[in-house]
C-alpha cells in the first residue's frame, strides 16, 4: 500500500497550492487539541471576565444603553481587571497575555453587552496591538502604561468621504520645522468620547498617494482637536462613536508611529487582526442571545407543552446553535493562526464575515422563538439583535470581506 507521503507526492503539483502545503505543515510533534481547548491562563481570563460581565456589567447594561455612554465605574473595572491591556507586556503594566485571551475576553463581555465589548475589542486589537508591535521604546514607555491603566484609545482612519476606500483619506499632516500640523475630519471614531489618545492616519506626502499615509499619536488635550457629540445609533448605543476634527493640530515628529509613509500598511495589517476581534464580539452577542432564549422555550407552554418540544422549534434551535459553533471555530482558528505567526488574512475575513452574518441570523431567530415578548425592550433579545448589526459594517463591510477572501483565493490558485 502506498504510504501517505507517496500519495501526497503523486498529487499533481497544480492541485496543491502553496497555501495548502503551508497549512498542512506540522507545527507540533503531537496531535493538536480541539480549537475549543485553552491554556490554563486563557481559561482563567475567560472565567474571570465572565464573572465580571455577569456581576458588574449586566446590572448596568440598560442604564448605559439609555445614557449612550459607558459607565465610569465599569471603565474603571475594565482597567483594574487587566481588560484594557490584555496583550500589553507586564513591564508596561499590562496583563501580558496572548491574542486568544483577547478574543475570549471580548466574547465573554459581548455575551452581556456589545457596546462594552466594542470598547475592549477596539482598544486592545487595534490601538494597543499597533503600539506594541510598531512603536519606539520611548513611545511604548509613554503610552502603554496609560493604555493599560487609565487611558482609552481610538483608531482614527475613516473620514466622511472615505470608508471602504479608506486609503483615499483627505486628512493631511504638513511638515513645519520639527513638527507636523494635522488638518482634517475623522468620522465614526469609536471610544472617541472617552479616549485619551488617538492614533490618526493622515497623509504626510499626498504626492505619493496612499504611500504618504502616516500614523500619528495625538493626545486628547492637543489644541485644535475637538470631538463632536456621539452619534445616535441603532445598536451598541453606549459605545461613543463621534466625529473628530483636527484643526491645525501640531504634533512633534517624534509622534509618528512606526515608519513615515507606512500608515496604509499598519491600517490594513491591524484591521486584519481587528476583524477577528469583531468576530469574537459577534459570537459573544449571538451566544448571549441564545443563552437568554433557550431556557424560555423550555418553560413557555403552548398547546399543553413547552414550545421546545415542537420538532420544528427543536430543528431551528439546533440549526442556529450549529451555525454559531461553526462561526466560533472560524474565529478561534483565525486567532490561533495569528499566534502561530501564519498567514491569516483570508481566515480573518472569513471569520468576521461568517460571525457577523450568523449573529444577525441567530438573534433574529431568537426573537422569533420568544414570540411577542422578544419584540419588547423588557427582554434582551431585541438589544442583542440591534447590537450585532454593526458587525457587518465596521472594520470592513461584508462586501469588503468577500473581496479580501476572493483576492486571497485568486493568489492561491494563480
Ligand atoms: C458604530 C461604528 C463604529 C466605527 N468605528 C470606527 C473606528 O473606531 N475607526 C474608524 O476608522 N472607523 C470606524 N467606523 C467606520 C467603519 O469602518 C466604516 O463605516 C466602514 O468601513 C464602511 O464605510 P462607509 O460607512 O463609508 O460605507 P461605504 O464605504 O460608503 O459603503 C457603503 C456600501 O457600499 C458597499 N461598497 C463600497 N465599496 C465597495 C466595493 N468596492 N465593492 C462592493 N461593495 C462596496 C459597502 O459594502 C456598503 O454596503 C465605524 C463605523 C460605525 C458605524
Amino acid at each position: 500500500m502506498n504510504s501517505l507521503r507517496t500519495i501526497f507526492r503523486e498529487i499533481p503539483r497544480k492541485l496543491v497550492t502553496n497555501r495548502e502545503i503551508h497549512t498542512c505543515t506540522p507545527l507540533l510533534n503531537h496531535a493538536p487539541g480541539p480549537l475549543t481547548q485553552f491554556t490554563d491562563d486563557e481559561i482563567m481570563m475567560k472565567e474571570s471576565v465572565a464573572k465580571l460581565a455577569k456581576e458588574e456589567i449586566t446590572p448596568l447594561v440598560k442604564k448605559m444603553e439609555k445614557e449612550g455612554k459607558i459607565d465610569d465605574g465599569i471603565l474603571q473595572k475594565l482597567f483594574e481587571n487587566g481588560l484594557m491591556g490584555i496583550e500589553i507586556p507586564s513591564d508596561y503594566g499590562g496583563t501580558g497575555s496572548n491574542f486568544m485571551t483577547t478574543i475570549l475576553a471580548v466574547e465573554e463581555v459581548a455575551k452581556v453587552d456589545g457596546a462594552v465589548a466594542a470598547l475592549v475589542d477596539i482598544h486592545n486589537t487595534l490601538v494597543n496591538s499597533l503600539i506594541i508591535k510598531v512603536a519606539s521604546k520611548e513611545q511604548k514607555e509613554k503610552y502603554l502604561p496609560k493604555l493599560a491603566q487609565n487611558y482609552a484609545g481610538s483608531f482614527c482612519l475613516t473620514e466622511p468621504g472615505s470608508g471602504s476606500d479608506a486609503f483615499s483619506l483627505k486628512t493631511e499632516a504638513k511638515k513645519d520645522g520639527n513638527d507636523y500640523v494635522i488638518n482634517g475630519t475623522k468620522m465614526w471614531i469609536s471610544n472617541s468620547d472617552i479616549a485619551g489618545v488617538f492614533l490618526v492616519f493622515a497623509n504626510a506626502n499626498p504626492s505619493a498617494g496612499y504611500r504618504g499615509i502616516t500614523t500619528f499619536f495625538v493626545d486628547r488635550e492637543s489644541p485644535g482637536l475637538t470631538v463632536a457629540k456621539p452619534e445616535d445609533k441603532l445598536g451598541i448605543k453606549a459605545s461613543g462613536t463621534c466625529m473628530v476634527h483636527f484643526d491645525n493640530v501640531r504634533v512633534p515628529e517624534s509622534n509618528i508611529l512606526g515608519e513615515f509613509g507606512h500608515g496604509y500598511k499598519y491600517a490594513a495589517g491591524f484591521l486584519n487582526e481587528g476583524r477577528i476581534g469583531i468576530g469574537a464580539q459577534m459570537i459573544g452577542i449571538a451566544q448571549g442571545c441564545l443563552d437568554a432564549t433557550i431556557p424560555y422555550t423550555l418553560e413557555r407552554k403552548q398547546f399543553g407543552q413547552d414550545i421546545f418540544s415542537f420538532q420544528s422549534m427543536q430543528h431551528q434551535i439546533a440549526q442556529v446553535a450549529t451555525e454559531l459553533e461553526s462561526a466560533r471555530l472560524l474565529v478561534y482558528n483565525a486567532a490561533r493562526l495569528v499566534e502561530a505567526k501564519q498567514d491569516f488574512m483570508k481566515e480573518a475575513a472569513m471569520a468576521k464575515l461568517v460571525a457577523s452574518e450568523t449573529a444577525l441570523k441567530v438573534t433574529a431567530k431568537c426573537i422569533d422563538f420568544m414570540g411577542g415578548v422578544g419584540f419588547t425592550t423588557d427582554f434582551p433579545q431585541e438589544k442583542f439583535f440591534r447590537d450585532c448589526k454593526i458587525g457587518t459594517i465596521y472594520e470592513g463591510t461584508s462586501n469588503m470581506q468577500l473581496s479580501t477572501i476572493a483576492k486571497c483565493l485568486r493568489k492561491e490558485y494563480s
